[in-house]
């Protein structure tokens, strides 16, 4: 391929040159997620990197399941990955691959590298193990068993294969360099025995490749060109070449590392992911305050805005915290273009207009998007009694109260204007209806020399339709738990807030009538939402706040109130 891709990104660099050097280089990536646990926002930057690279150069990308570890892998995993990948749009070369396929091939090179005297069955404890290998400041000692002879190291590998010894009895590891400055050369293990049944070989094996010798291996035998992986395998990058420098591999991939993506207010850790889910904190995998593909899926985020933001973040060497407003910035730009306008009042109090007749009724049709004609209309009803955002009336207020109150005039959005008049509380002292007048000649008139009042949204009582509304604000309390000792103790008390209201009953039908999986709407005045497709009944219909109208987060401290947002 002859083509000189633009782009400021250093890993194209790499490739331009690549290709410089020889114009008929087969590009070739991959994606190795360890299906162990669902995939998250920084996956989703490295399949964008290695597929949209792939895409570009003409090459191939490749998903190879990472499964070395049976005690924590899972099937469900696989799938939920594999649904993923396809959800953001983007199609992998051929069949799935699995490193398991590989252990025949990966015992034979272990081999091989035990006759050419560069590995030996260790029986040193994991402890000891630990021990022997030293620190930075201190170098490694040799384990007693270090010096085996071929022959010996042959039986013994064989024997761990026929599971003749119990797990951590014996290991096997590279003869490499115990006073290595570089730990991971200091004889890592390469292999080790576990008995637990593996999803993809059963009962096959007993004894499991660890990842940097699967992994290094694996990209060889797939004939990748470009390993993409993140900066904390810079140091390993000398194992993964010493394993293909010492095997009589045929292809020599390169690795090429860049760095994690780190999210604010976000834990990007499977295992610490898990235990917010083993102790309760959040639900499961897809619980929308957590940024797994699932969640963010669940909350309301499409795979553009995701693609999007990938692409805005670029790809660099440098370790940082992303802004949380630049991910919401990129759903909120999508969503202002193709959610669906309409009004919901999250927290009602019942307005009664004195002045109309009992059995006054008007109907307004209004637009489904103020400046995109082509999203079509819809119809609202207008009678005597109807609901407003509790928020959007206060009996006692200071000089900034831009809203109704006694006195004081409104205008009802798309229709007329009115003056709130009276109240009347229940035996608790709660409002409980807001007595107005309303002013007939002000349909789509401004008021003769004066401002135009500030509008208010609101939905007719014999219009609404009653919905439950889930308003996510961040899980931590601080910009960074990821780097916490106990990152339990960030948790925001605030990070779900469930509000029980309604929605105009024309778009309930709608989404009954559709069976709508897809639908976004913007409440106007409150943000914009997303049907949960996973709580929703028929009857009872849940929508998850996607994002606020503004960017907020970084206005207002994290943990207080966040309901409204005007
Ligand atoms: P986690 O720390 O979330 O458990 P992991 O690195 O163990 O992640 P893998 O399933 O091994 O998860 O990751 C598959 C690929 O995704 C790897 O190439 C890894 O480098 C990349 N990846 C994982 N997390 C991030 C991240 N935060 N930013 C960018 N790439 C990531
Ligand atoms: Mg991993």
């Amino acid at each position: 391929m002859n083509t000189k891709i633009k782009n400021n990104n250093f890993i194209y660099q790499i490739i331009n040159e690549d290709f410089n050097k020889n114009k008929d280089l087969s590009f070739y990536t991959r994606f190795p997620p360890e299906p162990n646990g669902y995939l998250h926002i920084g996956h989703a930057k490295s399949i964008c990197l290695n597929f949209e690279l792939a895409n570009i150069y003409k090459g191939r990308c490749n998903l190879r399941f990472d499964d070395t570890n049976p005690m924590k892998e899972n099937i469900k995993y696989i799938n939920s990955i594999k649904y993923d990948i396809h959800w953001l749009g983007y199609k992998w070369y051929g069949n799935i691959r699995y490193s398991s396929e590989y252990f025949l091939k990966l015992y034979q090179y272990a081999q091989e590298l035990i006759e050419k005297g560069l590995a030996y069955v260790d029986q040193l404890t994991k402890e000891q193990i630990r021990e022997y290998r030293g620190t930075l400041n201190t170098p490694g000692k040799n384990s007693p068993y270090r010096n085996r002879t071929i022959e010996e190291n042959r039986q013994l590998f064989n024997k761990m294969k026929k599971g003749e010894f119990s797990e951590g009895e014996a290991c096997l590891r590279a003869k490499i360099d115990m006073k290595s400055s570089f730990m991971v050369m200091r004889d890592p293990v390469l292999y080790r025995i576990i008995f637990t049944e593996h999803h993809q070989t059963q009962k096959k094996w007993c004894i499991y490749p660890m990842y940097d010798f699967a992994h290094c291996l694996s990209d060889s035998i797939e004939g990748i060109t470009h390993s993409l992986c993140t900066l904390e395998f810079q140091d390993n990058k000398r194992l993964y070449n010493w394993i293909l420098k010492n095997t009589s591999v045929k292809h020599y991939p390169k690795q090429y590392e860049f760095s994690r993506l780190n999210l604010e207010f976000s834990i990007l850790s499977k295992r610490k992911i898990k235990i917010l889910i083993d102790k309760n904190i959040i639900k499961e995998w897809n619980d929308p305050r957590i940024p797994t593909l699932s969640g963010l899926r669940r909350k309301g985020y499409t795979p553009s805005s995701i693609k999007l933001f990938c692409q805005k973040i670029g790809v660099t060497k440098q370790n940082n915290l992303i802004e949380l407003s630049m991910l919401e910035h990129c759903i909120r730009k999508e969503l202002n273009q193709t959610a669906i306008r309409t009004m919901a009042v999250l927290e009602p109090i019942k307005v009664f207009l004195y002045n109309l007749d009992q059995n006054h009724e008007e109907k307004f049709i209004v637009p489904n998007h103020p400046n995109n004609p082509a999203m079509g209309t819809h119809k609202i009803i207008f009678t005597n009694t109807l609901y407003i955002e509790r928020s959007d009336f206060k009996e006692k207020y200071d000089k900034k109260y831009k809203r109704l109150k006694i006195g004081e005039k409104i205008r009802l959005r798309y229709s007329y204007i009115i003056k709130a008049e009276k109240i009347e509380k229940d035996q608790y002292n709660n409002i409980i209806n807001i007595i107005c007048f309303c002013y007939l000649n002000t349909l789509g008139k401004k008021p003769k020399n004066k401002k135009n009042p500030p509008v208010i949204h609101w939905i007719s009582e014999k219009n609404t339709f009653p919905a439950e509304f889930r308003l996510y604000n961040p899980l931590f309390n601080i910009k960074n738990p990821e780097q916490q000792k106990n990152f339990l103790f960030h948790i925001n008390s605030e990070s779900l807030i469930i509000k029980y209201g309604f929605i105009e009953k024309k778009i309930a039908q709608k989404i009954q009538k559709n069976n709508d999986i897809e639908s976004f709407f913007q409440f106007e005045r409150i943000g914009y939402f997303c049907l949960d497709n996973i709580d929703s009944k028929k009857d009872h219909l849940v929508f998850n706040r996607t994002v606020n109208l503004r960017d907020t987060w970084n206005l207002k401290k994290i943990g207080t109130k966040n309901i409204t947002n005007n």
